[in-house]
C-alpha cells in the first residue's frame, strides 16, 4: 500500500471506540502506541493531522450521564465537558515523544463558507509549519442540527480537503469494505482497492453493512467521506485501528480498503477555483503582471490597473489583461474597497495605506490560469 508512504500530508481519523473504554475512561495504552506510530511518520518528514472523536464519550462519564441516549443539547454538554479530557489524553500521549499538539474545533460552516475556510486553513497551515500536530474535532458547543457535520468521518474528509492532504486514514473497528456483511455472510470478501466509487460499491456499504462499527459513522459515512476525499485528490484508507501500530501495520500489508484519489490535491483545488465559483469581481492587470502570473507567480497590487465589482476577502475574482482577455481566476486577499485603495501600489506601501497587509492581491497557490494562458506561459 503505497499511498501512505508517499503522502506529504496525512489526516488520521480516530473513532471514539478506539479512544474510550467501556468504563468511559481514555485508553492510554492505545494512545501511547498510536503516538509512536505517528512519530514514525513525522520522522520521515510527513505532516500529520488527527481528527479525534471521544469528547461525548469522555464527557458522559464526567457528567454521570450513564449509557442512555442523549438529546442534542445533552450531547453538546457532554462534548464540552469531555473535550478538555480528550485533549489532555492526546497531550499525555504525544508530549513524551516531544510532539506538541493543538486543539482545532470546526463546524461545517468553517469548511464551506470561503472566508472562514481561508481563515481555518491559514491557522492549520501555521500550526503545521511550526511542527505541531493539529487535533481536530467538531465544535459541538456551537453547532445546530443544520450546521453540524454530524460525524467525524465526513469532518476528516473536509479537513483533508482543507489542507490538501494526499492520504486520509479512517481508523475504526472494521477492517475495511466487504462485499457483504462479514458477520452474517461467510462468503464476504474484503475489497482491497477501489479506483472509483461506483453505485455498486456504494450499495455494498448500504443495508446491514451500513451500521458496521460502533461509532457514529458506519460504512456508509466512511464511503461518503471517501467520496469527498477522492474528488479532493486524497486517497482514503479504511482499516482496523485496534491492532498495535495500525499505520505501520497497514503499510506492511495488513488488511485495508484503499479508495484511490481521482486527481491531485493541487489540481482539485485549482479546478474548484476555476470552475465552481462565480467570480464576484475582476482585476485588470498590466502586461508585466500578466507575464508574471502566466509564469506561476503571485499577482501583486503593483500590477493591478483597475478593480471591478464588489467582493469580500476570499471571494473568487476574474483576472483580465488590458485587452479584456481572461487570464485566470483567483481568490482575492482583500475586500473590494481595500483592493481599490492599494491598486498600483508597491508591496511596501500597502501597510501604510491600509494599516495591515495580506500580501499579494492573489497568491499563486490560489490562482488558476485559463487553459489558453497556461499554454502561452
Ligand atoms: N464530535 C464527536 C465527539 O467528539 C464525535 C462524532 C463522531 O465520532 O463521528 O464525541
Amino acid at each position: 500500500m503505497s499511498e501512505l508512504a508517499a503522502a506529504r500530508r496525512i489526516v488520521v481519523k480516530v473513532g471514539s471506540a478506539l479512544l474510550v473504554g467501556p468504563d468511559g475512561a481514555a485508553h492510554s495504552a492505545w494512545l501511547a502506541d498510536f503516538a509512536a506510530d505517528l512519530a514514525r511518520l513525522r520522522a520521515r518528514g510527513q505532516q500529520v493531522l488527527i481528527v479525534s472523536s471521544g469528547a461525548v464519550a469522555l464527557g458522559r462519564r464526567r457528567l454521570s450521564l450513564g449509557r442512555r441516549a442523549l438529546t442534542l443539547p445533552e450531547k453538546q454538554a457532554a462534548a464540552a465537558a469531555g473535550q478538555s479530557a480528550l485533549m489532555r489524553a492526546w497531550e499525555e500521549a504525544l508530549e513524551p515523544l516531544g510532539i506538541t499538539c493543538a486543539q482545532v474545533l470546526l463546524t461545517r460552516d468553517d469548511t464551506e463558507v470561503r472566508r472562514r475556510w481561508l481563515n481555518a486553513r491559514a491557522t492549520v497551515e501555521t500550526l503545521l509549519s511550526l511542527g505541531v500536530v493539529p487535533v481536530v474535532n467538531e465544535n459541538d458547543t456551537v453547532v445546530t442540527e443544520e450546521i453540524r457535520v454530524g460525524d467525524n468521518d465526513r469532518l476528516s474528509a473536509r479537513v483533508a480537503q482543507l489542507v490538501g492532504a494526499e492520504a486520509l486514514v479512517l481508523l475504526s473497528d472494521v477492517e475495511g469494505l466487504f462485499t457483504a456483511d462479514p458477520r452474517r455472510d461467510p462468503t464476504a470478501t474484503l475489497i482491497a482497492r477501489v479506483p472509483r466509487l461506483t453505485p455498486q460499491i456504494e450499495a455494498m456499504a448500504g443495508g446491514a453493512n451500513s451500521a458496521a462499527g460502533v461509532g457514529t459513522g458506519g460504512m456508509a459515512t466512511k464511503l461518503a467521506a471517501a467520496r469527498i476525499a477522492q474528488a479532493a485528490g486524497c486517497a482514503t484508507v479504511i482499516t482496523l485501528g485496534t491492532r498495535p501500530s495500525p499505520l505501520a501495520a497497514v503499510e506492511a500489508g495488513a488488511a485495508a480498503t484503499v479508495v484511490e484519489a481521482a486527481t491531485s490535491p493541487k489540481a482539485a483545488y485549482k479546478a474548484w477555483i476555476a470552475g465552481s465559483l462565480a467570480p464576484a469581481g475582476a482585476l485588470v492587470i498590466d502586461s508585466g503582471a500578466a507575464m508574471a502570473v502566466r509564469r506561476g507567480k503571485s499577482l501583486l497590487a503593483a500590477g493591478v490597473r483597475a478593480v471591478e465589482g464588489q467582493f469580500d476577502k476570499g471571494d473568487a475574482v476574474a483576472i483580465r489583461d488590458e485587452t479584456g482577455r481572461e487570464i485566470g481566476r483567483g481568490l482575492i486577499r482583500y475586500v473590494a474597497d481595500h483592493a481599490r485603495r492599494i491598486c498600483g501600489l508597491q508591496s511596501a506601501a500597502i501597510e501604510p495605506e491600509l494599516g495591515y497587509t495580506s500580501g499579494p492581491m492573489v497568491h499563486a497557490d490560489d490562482l488558476a490560469l485559463a487553459a489558453h494562458a497556461e499554454a502561452a506561459g
